[in-house]
């Protein structure tokens, strides 16, 4: 196991600038996920960290070891991809041992290695099949054994979740995440998804454009995004936004564009005047009977809780009540705001405010 550190880390394809500066800590048996669009530069990133890639400036240490000039099987570590990458005429045990036979390790070390990262994943009575004959979640569990039994400093993951079946994606986030806790091996994830990110991780870096807009656990970054882009990024339904001001007259009202006027609990200084963003996550709109009237455009019954979006404040809004609510769209709710989980920010440069 070791620290991972980014310490202003660069990249450029030709003239193209793709990295622009980035700083992450990972301590030691951390499970960090890089999240963020498709384009943003994470694969780049984790491909760097990888030796896949190399860097225009900056260092990368792992385990306090720069490996900017190591070849990647010089770095220990062990990397899963979003194909598996199995030998197709290897059985899963050989597939498993591939990379130990490669470093010529004595055979009874390798196969106590195999049997051994088998048993964790359930593949105990698969070792003898082909890749053809496994579901893909089998597969995934290989890739997995693959990176397992080498026994790295740090495992990489890139998008591995993202050729599995809904609910197959969702077994396997739990099986890693089960993984982690057992061994306890620093783990680097990329995703573009940020349920996994948020269902996974034990830090979350949001990555855009090249540049880390933010670092946390995720249920900080859920609770405090740092600015509009993160605040939109995490939390699904994503979290409304509404454009306006604070009204002039009483800074605990937010005048939206089309005039309607939302509860603002802590005002912060020096926001008067200035064009700002309300953000409002869908949970934080309540059913209330003295509320303000909105329209349903769309109502989704889920079992549990009801998701829906209305006409609201100039907007087409989500809420999530955890309540089943017998209505039609066209028909009115009437809503409250739970104002102190309201956030606002700077409509300019996307920092939040309050
Ligand atoms: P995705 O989720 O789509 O994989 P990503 O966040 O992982 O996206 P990267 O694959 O890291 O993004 O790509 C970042 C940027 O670098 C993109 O604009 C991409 O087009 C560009 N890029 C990646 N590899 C190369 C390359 N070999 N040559 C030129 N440009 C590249």
């Amino acid at each position: 196991m070791a620290a991972v550190e980014f310490v202003d880390v660069r990249k450029s394809f030709g003239a193209f600038p793709v990295i622009k500066g980035v700083n992450i800590e990972i301590a030691d048996g951390e499970f960090v996920i890089l999240v963020g669009p498709s384009g943003c530069g994470k694969s780049t990133l984790l491909r760097m960290l990888a030796g896949l890639e190399n860097i225009s400036a900056g260092e990368i240490r792992i385990g306090g070891r720069v490996v900017n000039g190591l070849a990647p099987g010089e770095r220990d570590i062990a990397m899963v991809f979003q194909n598996y990458a199995l030998y197709p005429h290897m059985t899963v045990a050989q597939n498993m041992a591939f990379s130990l036979m490669l470093k010529r390790a004595p055979k009874a070390d390798m196969d106590q290695r195999v049997d051994k990262a088998a048993g964790i994943l359930g593949l105990t009575k698969l070792l003898d099949r082909y890749p053809r004959q496994l579901s893909g979640g089998q597969r995934q569990r290989v890739a997995m054994g693959r990176a397992i039994v080498r026994d790295p400093q740090v495992f990489l993951f890139d998008e591995p979740l993202s050729n599995l079946d809904a609910k197959l994606r969702v077994a396997m986030r739990a099986e890693i995440k089960e993984l982690h806790q057992r061994l306890s091996t620093t783990t680097v994830y990329v995703t573009h998804d940020q349920i996994e990110a948020m269902t996974m991780a034990d830090k979350i870096v949001v990555m855009h454009d090249g540049v880390v807009e933010q670092v946390g656990a995720p249920l900080d970054l859920y609770d405090n995004p740092a600015n509009l882009f993160v605040a939109g990024f995490i939390g699904s339904p994503a979290m409304n936004m509404f454009k306006g001001r604070l009204n002039p007259d009483n800074a605990n009202q937010f005048i939206a564009s089309d005039g309607t006027a939302l509860p603002v609990a802590n005002p912060p200084a020096g926001a008067k005047g200035r064009d700002l963003i309300y953000g409002l996550r869908p949970e934080y709109i309540l059913l209330d009977a003295n509320g303000l009237p909105a329209e349903i455009v769309v109502i989704e019954p889920t079992g549990y809780e009801t998701q829906l979006i209305v006409r609201f404040g100039g907007a087409d809004v989500s809420c999530v009540f955890r309540e089943r609510v017998n209505a039609r769209p066209g028909e009115t709710l009437r809503i409250s705001i739970d104002a102190p989980h309201v956030h606002l920010f700077d409509a300019e440069s996307g920092q939040r405010l309050s």
